[in-house]
């Protein structure tokens, strides 16, 4: 048989961790990486967290999963700490991130089925976006790596260029349910959304009562140095899907949405055997602890900046390789002149733990627990191997 026993989907690294701890992982034989991908911004708390594993670990052993068929007051009390701290009335919780979208983009569509209008459930998607990996999130979007070989794609979505309000507002018709779309996109290449879009968006949705569904999986729960990356922009969603961060490693999402946009979402409607288990609860609960207070949130944009300030120093240097940085927060990337996934392959060679993206982009996504050592030892390691590192022939 020459198919491996996990299916062949993906390009495997030759780093195995076993272990971690704090901003590091451990390979098999022990070998140490300073951790800057912290799972695709997932891990933010860096891994072994007291705090987050204490209440995993209590919890298993109290109660791990019932039903949603029971009153949920661990379900109860996170859906509430989350309406509490943004735009949101009421929360769907999921396993994923793209469970998440999905049940955003029912409930957009569901919200104008309520109104009487069932024909307005085309949503409104852009160019480079990324959702997630169901037959309703890539057809949401128009990257042909993520879709061929997998229509028929769902009906209901219309790509226009992402950060170009004139197209967005062009695709406007009688059929729109909404815009979907990361306020900054990550797996797209670190790329935000201007304030004149974002407002742009919210006022045609105002104007014409559509739904603005924002996809903050990647972006949300203080990856920024806010919550949500929206309260940057000070321009609120209807409906928002969370993800990534939220259970600081344990798999969960959310579906954030206003008692408006929810009108639609009653009884039966939608469903999930596990979202929102007491397990998974405890864990989004414990993360929360940590990352949903202004302390928290202000060390984040600290942080941000000196890694951003410390890479933008280091750039000079290399500018056969690097060209600028981007993003916000800890949610930044280098936008490269070399082929940014062969760098990222090398880098862990050298110990360090990157994530390409597209545009040419490789994106610094450490766990939000960083101190100034990290991004000393981070950028100190970056510089070195960016000197040693030769350009492959057929990259350059
Ligand atoms: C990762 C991601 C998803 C999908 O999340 P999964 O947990 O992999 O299903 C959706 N949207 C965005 C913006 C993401 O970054």
């Amino acid at each position: 048989m020459a198919i491996t026993p996990l299916m062949p989907v993906y390009p495997r690294s030759p780093v195995r961790p076993v272990r971690g701890e704090g901003v590091y992982l451990y390979g098999e034989q022990g070998e140490r990486y300073l951790d800057f991908a912290a799972g695709i911004a997932v891990n933010i708390l860096g891994h072994g967290h007291p705090h987050l594993t204490k209440a995993i670990q209590e919890q298993a052993a109290t109660l791990m999963h019932v039903s949603n068929l029971y009153g949920s007051p661990q379900g109860e009390a996170f859906a509430r700490r989350l309406c509490d701290n943004t735009f949101a009335d009421t929360v769907f919780f999921t396993n994923s991130g793209v469970e998440a979208v999905e049940c955003a983009i029912k409930t957009a569509r569901r919200y104008h089925y309520a109104k009487g209008n069932p024909h307005k459930h085309d949503l409104i998607t852009f160019s480079n976006a990324f959702h997630g990996r169901t037959m309703g999130a890539i057809s949401a979007t128009d990257q042909a790596k993520m879709v061929d070989g997998f229509a028929p794609l769902l009906p209901g979505f219309r790509v226009v260029e992402f950060n170009n309000l004139d197209a967005a507002l062009a695709a406007v018709d009688e059929n729109t349910a909404g815009f979907l779309l990361e306020p900054i996109q990550g797996e797209g290449g670190i790329r935000p959304a201007t304030h004149e879009f974002l407002s742009g968006l919210r006022a045609a949705c105002d104007e014409h009562d559509l739904m603005l569904v924002f996809d903050e999986v990647q972006c949300g729960v203080a990856r920024t140095g806010q919550l949500y990356a929206y309260q940057h922009y000070g321009i609120e969603p209807d409906i928002l899907a969370s993800a990534k961060g939220i259970g600081g490693g344990f798999p969960m999402g959310a579906c954030l949405a206003s008692e408006k946009a929810a009108a639609g979402m009653v009884l039966g409607t939608h469903g999930s055997t596990y979202g929102g288990n007491p397990l998974a609860m405890a864990a989004g609960q414990a993360v929360f602890d940590v990352v949903a207070n202004e302390d928290f949130l202000a060390n984040v944009r600290l942080k941000g900046e000196r890694l951003r300030a410390a890479l933008e120093q280091m750039i000079p240097n290399h500018d056969h390789l690097f060209e600028s940085v981007r993003g916000v927060g800890l949610m930044l990337g280098i936008r490269m002149k070399a082929d940014s996934r062969a760098f990222v392959t090398y880098l862990r060679t050298k110990g360090l733990l990157t994530v390409s993206a597209g545009d040419n982009v490789m994106r610094v996504l450490p766990p939000l627990i960083i101190e100034e050592e990290h991004i000393r030892e981070f950028v100190d390691t970056l510089s070195a191997a960016a000197a040693q590192y030769e350009v492959p022939a057929e990259a350059a």
